[in-house]
């Protein structure tokens, strides 16, 4: 028995990267999946191993930062499954440069996967999970989002922004049954740190008490948690998955 049976989880960007690795993690807990990307043809990966699983798996594709594109992905969705009980709002993008070289553009790109995706997702499918009166949403921040890191104005701002949207929809949705949480990871090996140099990357980890990087995995095992029941005292806190470089 896995400790998702018969749940249905909503994951978003889960074409690769931490989101494939929270859908197959889930997939192996016994969840069903609804998979949501820029593109429905990169999710066959995610969704041919999730299957062979034994999992059913829908997949739409959906731009988090497009309201009217959240909106009909999730509608046609739920009507397919009758019901979501996890969603992850994992899909996230970086646009790196320093602050007085950043490009509004670029401030804008980032806030708007980043941040006004995950409220979009929270909101649409909140509706869903309040009908339920049950359901869990994790939310993928990141320590940078914590400390903050020079380059990053707007990817730091947009996941301070996700941990504060994670506390207060915790305390407003908590009487009714769904609990909010997010996943703050370090530096995790994916797509998005590959475009490092190879000087940054050494300088990481001589801060990674535990002196390696994280893998995909590593963050797919604290969503579960907090996806699951044995999470169910739990609401408006952030996990690290850092290697310990963040200790508060
Ligand atoms: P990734 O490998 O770049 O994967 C992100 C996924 O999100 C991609 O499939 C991407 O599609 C999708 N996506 C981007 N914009 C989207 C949009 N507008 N609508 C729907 N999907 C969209 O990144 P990752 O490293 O797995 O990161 C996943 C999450 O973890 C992000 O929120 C990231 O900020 C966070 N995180 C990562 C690290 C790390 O070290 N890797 C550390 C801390 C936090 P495309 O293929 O089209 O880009």
């Amino acid at each position: 028995m896995g400790s998702l049976n018969g749940k249905i989880a909503l994951i978003t960007g889960a074409a690769r990267g931490i989101g494939q690795a929270i859908a197959l993690r889930l997939a192996g807990e016994g969840a069903d999946l609804v998979l949501c990307d820029l593109n429905q043809e990169w999710l066959e990966e995610t969704a041919t191993k999730a299957r062979a699983l034994g999992r059913r798996v829908e997949c739409a594709s959906v731009d988090v930062s497009n309201a009217d594109s959240v909106q009909k992905g999730v509608a046609a969705l739920t009507e397919q499954f009758g019901r979501i009980d996890v969603l992850v709002n994992n899909a996230g993008i970086t646009k790196d440069q320093f602050l007085l070289r950043m490009s509004e553009a670029d401030w804008d790109a980032v806030l708007d996967v980043n941040l006004k995706g995950t409220f979009l997702f929270t909101k649409v499918v909140a509706k869903q999970m309040l009908k339920q009166k049950a359901g869990a949403i994790v939310n993928i921040a990141s320590i940078i989002g914590l400390i903050g890191n020079a380059g990053q104005c707007n990817y730091a701002a947009s996941k301070a922004g996700v941990i504060a949207l994670t506390k207060s929809a915790a305390r407003e949705l908590a009487s009714r049954g769904i609990r909010v949480n997010a996943v703050a990871p370090g530096f995790i090996q994916t797509a998005m740190t590959d475009k490092l140099t190879a000087d940054v990357k050494e300088a990481m980890l001589r801060n990674i008490p535990l002196n390696t990087l994280g893998t995909p995995e590593n963050v797919a095992d604290a969503v579960h948690f907090l996806a699951s029941d044995a999470a169910s005292y739990i609401t408006g806190q952030v996990i690290t998955v850092d290697g310990g470089m963040v200790m508060s």
